[in-house]
């Protein structure tokens, strides 16, 4: 096992995955050293978290503003470590995390605001409930290197509004990415040991796991996904799971053949098919199969591979070898198996080093890896379905449950089939955009994860809740607190019966059976007579209380009010209402 020392010298390297160059290189921290800044972190979130939401949405905002201001530098920044194209950095990533912050400071608000939690139960009527939204304290986040900038960010900022600070572990492959987000969300008025990173690879990962954090939000692969999980399980620390992903897209047969292979040529081959929501499967009906394939290896054709800052690019390099080696591995498999290669099929050498060629292959089976793993490359792998039920069935069988789409002209059609998908997330006649929806949650069932980013359900996720419970009968000792004994019984059979037995009439038979029980209750009640009216603003309370306990229903009022204690010494005024 490595020690501290050793640690403290290792360094991640940043490259250009487009040209191989070095772009940085940069000292990981040490275990201690994350101790300590999570540490540092914990010491500062109680002063943010008093600050007050005004001043953090305020925050926000300036964050916004400098984000807009610098965004050619940002996205220059991210297409230089991550190789995506330009636009796509623009879009996929400034973009998304410019409405992610207006989303956050439009309902942050309404979101922290106490809510009040109605009670139902007729015994609890006298209660009043809300949930408190309070941050975790410090949360953790491990981010991936597809999308630097808009995972950590979006998840940041939630994380930050809310009240808490934040200790980021970006990739290893995008370090500079994570510290440029430092960097504008401390311009922007965010104080340094609210928001810090952490840089390294996994050893950096797991140090921050085993540090005093309060929530881990981990983005990343199954396999590191499940070691988190079980790190984290050892000290039950709560933990959001963002992983990977297999989605399918169904091409109904009443689909717009145009539209949908260019839907499916751009999901397969955004970010280089690096993307937890690409196009991983595409399954097209039989009466469409051969025209759509045509179509989509006559568009893949026309596609400009190359570095990610010339304009024309639209598809740039893949991350690093291993993941090039991967698709390589899983493309060939299935050309062993039979899968026909229309387009691609191959790395380019020739423009880098992370090169693959935009490959179309039909007719896959889920016999193959390609159809099962993660590819996370540029490949659209398609295979036909005779019906409705089957292309249901093919999409549903995977251990992935990231996202899906469906396409139809028929959007009831649509949200049937979609409704049978098991998914975080399914778009009819759309894919990929709903990672760009703010409001909308970002998450998967099965291996894809555990929990939801974006949106409200993403603000969730970075708070606790607290049930806050206030008796407005403080001077009422409860029915049911002791004094047990037969009669007591009965009226507690006669309680429950009053308020679920079948039938009005059931209901109102318990009525007297339960009063009468309540007659015979009389001892300790002569012994502590209730003083609640002698509180005029207890009085106004249980006017308050009976008024609406009238309304709900033909309750034994006295008996629930009173119980064993029924007053013995009171005035009540004429107009107090009373219910026979
Ligand atoms: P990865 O699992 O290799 O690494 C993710 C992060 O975990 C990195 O920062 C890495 O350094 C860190 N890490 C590694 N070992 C660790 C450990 N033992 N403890 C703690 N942290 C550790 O994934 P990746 O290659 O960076 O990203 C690609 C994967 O992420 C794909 O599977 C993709 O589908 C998934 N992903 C999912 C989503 C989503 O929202 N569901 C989004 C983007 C990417």
């Amino acid at each position: 096992m490595a020690t501290d020392l050793e640690i403290a010298v290792r360094k991640v390297v940043s490259t250009n995955p487009a040209t191989g160059e070095r772009l940085r290189e940069i000292d990981c921290a040490s275990p201690t050293q994350v101790q300590r800044v999570v540490s540092r972190a914990g010491e500062a979130q109680p002063a943010w978290a008093a600050l007050g939401l005004k001043k953090r949405t305020a925050i926000l905002g300036q964050f916004q503003h400098l984000l807009l201001e610098k965004k050619v530098e940002i996205a220059t920044l991210i297409t230089r470590e991550a190789g995506k194209p330009y636009v796509e950095a623009l879009l996929t990533e400034v973009l998304v995390v410019l409405d992610a912050t207006r989303f956050l400071i439009e309902n942050a608000h309404g979101f922290l605001r106490p809510e009040r939690v109605p009670h139902g139960g007729l015994a609890m009527k006298a209660k009043t409930g809300h949930l408190l939204r309070e941050p975790h304290g410090v949360i953790g986040i491990v981010s991936p290197w597809n999308y630097p900038f808009s995972i950590p960010a979006v998840e940041a900022l939630a994380a930050l509004v809310t009240g808490n600070a934040v200790v980021l572990k970006p990739s290893e492959f995008t370090s500079l990415v994570g510290l440029e987000l430092a960097s504008l969300l401390h311009a922007s008025g965010v104080p340094q040991a609210v928001f810090q990173v952490v840089v390294g690879d996994g050893a950096a990962g797991a140090a921050l796991l085993d540090s005093p954090i309060d929530k881990l939000v981990f983005t990343g692969s199954v396999a590191t996904g499940k070691r988190v999980a079980q790190a984290a399980a050892t000290r039950l620390l709560p933990v959001l799971l963002e992983l990977g992903g297999k989605d399918p897209m169904l091409v109904l047969d009443d689909a717009d053949l145009e539209v949908a292979s260019s839907a499916a040529v751009w999901g397969a081959f955004l970010n280089a098919g690096q993307t937890c929501l690409s196009v991983e499967r595409c399954y097209v009906h039989r009466s469409l199969y051969e025209p759509f394939l045509e179509t989509c290896v006559e568009k893949t054709g026309k596609l400009r591979v190359g570095h990610g800052l010339d304009p024309e690019t639209e598809i740039g390099p893949m991350i690093h070898d291993r993941q090039l080696r991967v698709v390589e591995e899983q493309v060939n498999e299935a050309k062993a198996l039979g899968a026909r290669v229309l387009a691609g099929g191959s790395p380019l050498p020739e423009l880098g080093p992370h090169f693959y060629a935009p490959t179309v292959l039909a007719d896959v089976t889920h016999a193959m890896r390609i159809m099962r793993e993660e590819t996370f490359g540029p490949v659209l792998s398609v295979a036909p379905f005779a019906d409705d039920e089957e292309a249901i069935r093919l999409a549903n069988d995977s251990d992935f449950g990231l996202a899906a789409s469906v396409w139809t002209r028929d959007g009831q059609r649509g949200e049937a089939v979609a409704r049978r998908i098991v998914a975080g997330t399914v778009m009819v006649n759309d894919t990929i955009s709903c990672f760009g929806i703010s409001e909308a949650p970002h998450g998967g069932v099965k291996a894809s994860g555990i929990g939801r980013a974006h949106g409200r359900s993403g603000m969730e996720e970075m708070v606790r809740v607290k049930y806050l419970d206030t008796d407005r009968l403080p001077r009422v000792k409860k029915v049911w607190w002791y004094g047990y004994g037969a009669s007591f019984a009965r009226q507690m059979e006669a309680f429950i019966d009053f308020q679920f037995a079948r039938g009005l009439g059931k209901r109102l038979k318990s009525l007297p059976k339960s009063a009468g029980a309540l007659l015979d209750r009389k001892v300790e009640a002569a012994a502590h007579p209730c003083r609640v009216w002698h509180s005029p603003k207890a009085f106004s309370r249980m006017r308050l209380f009976l008024s609406r306990i009238r309304a709900a229903s033909a309750v034994p009022v006295r008996w629930f009010l009173w119980g064993p204690e029924k007053p013995q010494s009171r005035t009540l005024p004429s107009s107090f209402p009373t219910i026979s």
